[in-house]
């Protein structure tokens, strides 16, 4: 995929705002919806995009990362605008989770059924207490178990 990461820069202020996309022309039509941190250079109206480069990235991923890389800097530098390095970060976190879980699909099926047989005795036990607790309704305070109450409430006060 072609990645391109861009700069919005305001001819009063200086601020700087980075991007990331695969589709600039789409997404300067996005910034006048003026979702992102960028709205109040777009707000001003006299600003220019410019774009910081442009390559074949292997995925998404090493896109976020060098924009992730260019807000760091721009920060350090300029006037930046951007708020969401966090979001961006945490973007990246569940990237690399779905892609292992995607990349590793039978390496965690084994792993969780490997975790079961060695916590069956645990797992029977929790759930066999947390059926037999005994609980109070919050309406009617009838005393019932735990499994009952989802039931009870659906019976008896779904009306109410
Ligand atoms: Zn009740």
């Amino acid at each position: 995929m072609i990645g391109v990461i861009y700069k919005i820069k305001c001819n009063i202020t200086n601020e700087i705002y980075i991007g990331s996309t695969t589709n600039f022309i789409k997404r300067k039509q996005h910034h006048k919806e003026l979702k992102y941190s960028s709205k109040n250079i777009i707000k001003r109206n006299n600003y220019n995009f410019y774009i910081l480069d442009k390559r074949e990235f292997t995925n998404n991923l090493s896109l976020l990362l060098l924009e992730n890389l260019y807000i760091v800097i721009c920060k350090k530098y300029c006037k930046c605008v951007n708020t969401k390095i966090a979001h961006r970060t945490k973007n990246i976190d569940n990237y690399i989770r779905i892609e292992y879980r995607k990349n590793n699909k039978n390496k965690i099926k084994l792993k969780d059924k490997k975790w079961y047989e060695n916590n069956k005795e645990k797992i029977i036990n929790i759930r066999r207490e947390r059926n037999n607790k005994k609980v109070y309704c919050k309406i009617c305070n009838k005393k019932m178990n735990y499994t009952s109450l989802s039931r009870h409430n659906k019976n008896i006060h779904s009306n109410q």
